[in-house]
C-alpha cells in the first residue's frame, strides 16, 4: 500500500515536470477495459517501459517489476492514443474569428502561439497524434511547431505536417479583393511543371507529407469544381512519393476524387460529394477516407443553422448519405475532423458524428487508431496496445465501446513513455 502511494506521488512529479528524463520510467498500467486497437478485452494489464509498452494481456499473465509505478482506474477504458487525421493547428474556430482575417489580419507570430496552445489542448484531450493538414497562410510555422514539441518545449501530439499546402493558380482564397492588392493566399499556388520544383521545396522546408487541393469553390456559381489535372495530380505524386512522403488530397467532389485516387492520394479529404463509383475505386486502389463530419456540421452550424430544433439542410443531408455510402461499399474510413475549424480539443466531436451517422463505436475506435495509424504509415509505431510499440495510451471513464462520448472524460494521457494527465 505504502509502495503504492509513494509510487503515485512519483506519477504525480513526472506529471509535473514532463519532458525531462521521465521516460525511463517503468509503469504498470490496469483498466477493467482495454481496447487494443482491434478489440476490446477485459480486466488487462499493460507494462510500460521507458518509451515502449513491453507487455500487454491478461493480469494474470503479467507480473509486476519491483520499480514500476502501478496506474489503476476502476471502470475505465484504456487504448492507444487517438490519431487526429485532419487538423489545422494554426487555425481556430470560424465562428470567433473567420477564415480570412485569421490568414490577412494575424501575423505568424501571434497565430503560432496560439497554436502552441491548441497542439496542448489536443494531446490532453487523448490525442497523442495528429496530422495538421496545412499552416494556412502562417508559412512553415507548422514545421516549427512540431520541432518544439519534439524538443520538450511545449506539449503537443507527434505531428505529421504539410507545410504550406499545394493550390491550383487561381483557385484558393482569400478572394473578393481589388485586383490591385496583392493578397496572401492560404496555400501556395503552383501548375504544370512548376508542381515539381514546389513540391521539392515544400519537402525540403520540412513538409512530413504533401497536401493538394483537387478541387476548390471556384466554379461558375462558385460551385466546387476539379482544379488540378489527372496529370498534374500524377506529377505531384510521382515527386511526392520518391521522397518517400504521401500525396494528400483535398477532394469533395467526384471528379476530383476520381483523379485523386487515380493519381496515387493516400487519402481524400473531405468527400462530400462521392458515389458509388469513387467508392469502388478507392477500394480498389486502397485510399483511405477521411469524412471530416464536425467541419460540414461546424460551418453549417455557424450559418445559423440550429442543429436538433431545425430540419438537416441538404448538405448535412448528402454528407450522411454519402458517409453511409462509403460504409457500406467497404472503403477503409479513417478519423480527422478539420479540427481548428472548430476548437481544438473538442476533437471526440468526429467520432460522436461517425457514430451518430451510423458507424458502430467500436468500428469508431478502430478509425482513430489502428485504421488512421496504417493509413499514415505509422502502423510499426503507434496506434495499437502491442509490445514493441511506442507507449502512447489514453485512459477514459466508462467504456467508449458502448457510449462514444465517454471519450470526453479523459483520466490519463501518456505520450511516449511520459505522462501529461493524470
Ligand atoms: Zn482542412
Amino acid at each position: 500500500m505504502l509502495t503504492s502511494v509513494k509510487n503515485t506521488l512519483i506519477a504525480l512529479a513526472c506529471v509535473l515536470f514532463f519532458g525531462q528524463s521521465f521516460s525511463q520510467s517503468t509503469y504498470y498500467l490496469t483498466a477493467p477495459l482495454v481496447f487494443d486497437g482491434e478489440e476490446m478485452h477485459r480486466e488487462w494489464a499493460v507494462l510500460v517501459q521507458g518509451n515502449k509498452i513491453i507487455a500487454a494481456g491478461p493480469v494474470s499473465g503479467i507480473s509486476i517489476p519491483e520499480n514500476a509505478v502501478r496506474i489503476n482506474y476502476p471502470n475505465a477504458t484504456l487504448m492507444p492514443g487517438l490519431i487526429e487525421g485532419h487538423s489545422h493547428m494554426l487555425l481556430y474556430a470560424y465562428n470567433l474569428k473567420d477564415w480570412d482575417s485569421q490568414v490577412l489580419k494575424e501575423t505568424d507570430a501571434y497565430r503560432t502561439v496560439r497554436a502552441t496552445v491548441h497542439a496542448r489542448e489536443t494531446l490532453l484531450a487523448g490525442f497523442t497524434t495528429a496530422r495538421d493538414l496545412g499552416s494556412e497562410g502562417a508559412g512553415y510555422a507548422d514545421v516549427a511547431l512540431k520541432k518544439a514539441i519534439d524538443d520538450n518545449i511545449v506539449p503537443g501530439p507527434r505531428l505529421l505536417v504539410a507545410g504550406r499546402a499545394i493550390v491550383a493558380t487561381g483557385s484558393y482564397g482569400p478572394k473578393g479583393y481589388d485586383h490591385d492588392q496583392q493578397i496572401m493566399l492560404g496555400a501556395e499556388p503552383a501548375d504544370g511543371n512548376d508542381l515539381a520544383r514546389v513540391v521539392r521545396d515544400q519537402i525540403g522546408k520540412g513538409a512530413d507529407l504533401i497536401k493538394v487541393y483537387a478541387d476548390y469553390r471556384w466554379g461558375l456559381n462558385e460551385e466546387t469544381k476539379p482544379t488540378f489535372t489527372l496529370n498534374e495530380l500524377k506529377l505531384i505524386n510521382e515527386v511526392t512519393q520518391s521522397s518517400g512522403r504521401v500525396m494528400v488530397a483535398h477532394a469533395k467532389t467526384s471528379e476530383a476524387i476520381r483523379r485523386a485516387v487515380l493519381a496515387g492520394a493516400a487519402t481524400i479529404e473531405h468527400g462530400d460529394l462521392l458515389d458509388a463509383e469513387t467508392c469502388k475505386l478507392m477500394k480498389e486502389l486502397g485510399t483511405v477516407y477521411i469524412p471530416t463530419l464536425a467541419a460540414t456540421e461546424s460551418t453549417t452550424r455557424y450559418k445559423g443553422w440550429k442543429k436538433g430544433t431545425e430540419p438537416e439542410p441538404e448538405n448535412i443531408q448528402v454528407k450522411k448519405k454519402n458517409f453511409k455510402l462509403a460504409m457500406e461499399s467497404g472503403v477503409l474510413i479513417g478519423m480527422g475532423g478539420d479540427v481548428g475549424v472548430f476548437p481544438h480539443g473538442q476533437n471526440v466531436l468526429e467520432m460522436e458524428l461517425m457514430v451518430n451517422y451510423g458507424m458502430k463505436p467500436l468500428q469508431v475506435l478502430k478509425a482513430a487508431t489502428s485504421v488512421n495509424a496504417k493509413a499514415f504509415k505509422l502502423d510499426r509505431e503507434i496506434g495499437r496496445i502491442q509490445p514493441g510499440l511506442k507507449a502512447d495510451i489514453a485512459i477514459f471513464s466508462g467504456n467508449p465501446s458502448v457510449n462514444i462520448s465517454d471519450l470526453r472524460k479523459v483520466l490519463l494521457v501518456m505520450k511516449d513513455g511520459v505522462v501529461y494527465k493524470q
